[in-house]
């Protein structure tokens, strides 16, 4: 600091000094004193000027070559500059990092100012919403998102509940139902939050669905049962009358017994584990045992006029459970018994398929089935002849049954029919679960 005024007192100094050598009169030794001053006062002027054009712009590299106090408050600020840059880039680098995590969220984030026009938002949210997440930056939402439940929502501004619109994939056969919902923060500002929430809409209406069939499915047979119960106990009637209504309600029992132990089997092949491959199962023994049950209802339901016939198949093994592969394939045969006509032809066996897959197959002379239903026949309940279905005992799920455990074995079920000619059904399991014998 004492740099300073020693300057000063050296320029002026020298001034009067000279002023006094080269001059006569004493007034030109103050003048000179004077202008030594004045030329120290521009020189710190001019260094003055130097820091503070430095310091306009404000960063640490290049700072200018200045003497006295000055060189200390550049070296300062140059210290203070480094400091404040190191700062900048941590918290940077750390909002970086945060944003990359809203970016991997897989719900939507779009921030949003007091006036509700876009301040950031992740790639999800502009999936979900249809907008162009760095060019629909500072746009308003509301021009974004035209849907009127959205803009009732907004202009309502009570955010406690979420609000759901149609997605932008969605179309016609595709639905896509995107929740929003908006969180007040900060000063007005305003967190909206997007979720695609298609598939919990979809299960939520397959359960709808299901219970909505399985009441219909047991109603009417409970309707049948308790309007016998109450002739039973109210109405005089005879023996006979008396054995037949018994036998009605018997068959009713049974209805609602085969539908309920479907319903099990479907929910058992839901919750448990894969077969593995410790099971071995002969594909003979499989067959004799289906075909033979077979044969017991085609008894029952045509006297046993269907030429049902186990043809001469491959020997092998299979990897499974012999439970859900014997479920299956007596699924396809009844369903063979109980839809072709008394006399009809019925066909079953194995083969071997050149890929080392193996298939089972049953054919019948049935009245076949309209391209149009074979892509629905393993949804749940769905049924192309209704009544013959329920006078046989069908409860509508054995498809979905056969289907399930074909998948559940790296199988798939195939069906060929033509309509007046009959069906041929056929469960193909893959390599990984064939033995040769
Ligand atoms: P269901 O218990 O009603 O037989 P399934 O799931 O086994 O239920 O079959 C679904 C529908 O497919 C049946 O209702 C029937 O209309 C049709 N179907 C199944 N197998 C045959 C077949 N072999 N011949 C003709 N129609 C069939």
């Amino acid at each position: 600091m004492i740099r300073r005024p020693l300057e000063l007192f050296a320029c002026s100094l020298t001034g009067g000094v000279l002023a006094l050598v080269y001059g006569d009169a004493a007034w030109e030794g103050v003048a000179g004193t004077l202008a030594g001053s004045a030329l120290w006062i521009t020189l710190d002027n001019v260094r003055a000027a130097r820091v503070l054009n430095w310091l306009r712009h404000g960063h640490a590299v290049n700072p200018p070559r200045v003497s006295t106090v000055w060189a200390e408050v550049v070296e300062r600020s140059r210290k203070g500059f480094k400091a404040l840059n190191r700062k900048a880039r941590k918290s940077e680098a750390r909002l970086q990092e945060f944003l990359a995590a809203i970016q991997a969220s897989p719900n939507g984030v779009v921030l949003l100012d007091k006036t509700s026009a876009i301040e950031w938002c992740n790639f999800t949210s502009a999936q979900h919403l249809g907008f162009d997440s760095k060019r629909d930056v500072r746009q308003q939402i509301r021009n974004l998102i035209r849907d009127p439940a959205f803009i009732a929502y907004l202009n309502a501004g009570d955010f406690s509940k979420p609000v759901e619109i149609d997605g932008r994939d969605a179309y016609p056969g595709h639905p896509q139902r995107i929740s929003i919902q908006i969180h007040v923060y900060g000063k007005g500002r305003r967190l909206l939050l997007t979720r695609d929430v298609t598939a919990v809409e979809q299960a939520e209406a397959m359960r709808r669905d299901f219970v909505a069939n399985v009441s219909h499915e047991i109603r009417t047979p409970l309707t049948v049962v308790s309007g016998f119960i109450e002739t039973l106990q109210h109405l005089d009637v005879s023996d006979e009358e008396r054995r037949r209504y018994l036998a009605l309600m018997g068959q009713q029992a049974q209805r609602m017994q085969t539908l309920v132990s479907d319903l099990l089997t479907l929910s058992r092949l839901e919750g448990s584990p894969i077969p593995g491959s410790s099971e071995w199962v002969s594909s003979q023994d499989l067959l004799s045992q289906v075909v033979d049950e077979a044969r017991a209802l085609s008894d029952v339901l045509a006297q046993g006029s269907h030429d049902l016939v186990a043809e001469p198949s491959p020997l092998f093994q299979i990897a499974g459970a012999r439970s859900e592969l014997v479920s299956a394939m007596s699924n396809l045969l009844s369903n063979a018994v109980r839809y072709t006509p008394a006399h009809g032809q019925i066909r079953a066996g194995w083969a071997l398929l050149a890929d080392g897959s193996v298939e089972f197959h049953v054919q019948d002379t049935g009245p076949g089935i309209e391209a149009e239903h074979l892509p629905r026949l393993t949804e749940r309940f769905y049924r192309v002849d209704r009544s013959r279905s329920r006078e046989t005992g069908g409860t509508g799920l054995g498809l979905a049954i056969v289907k399930h455990v074909a998948q559940r074995h790296g199988g798939h079920m195939l069906v060929d029919s033509v309509v007046g000619q009959g069906s041929r059904f056929r469960i193909v399991l893959p390599p990984s679960r064939v033995l040769s014998d």
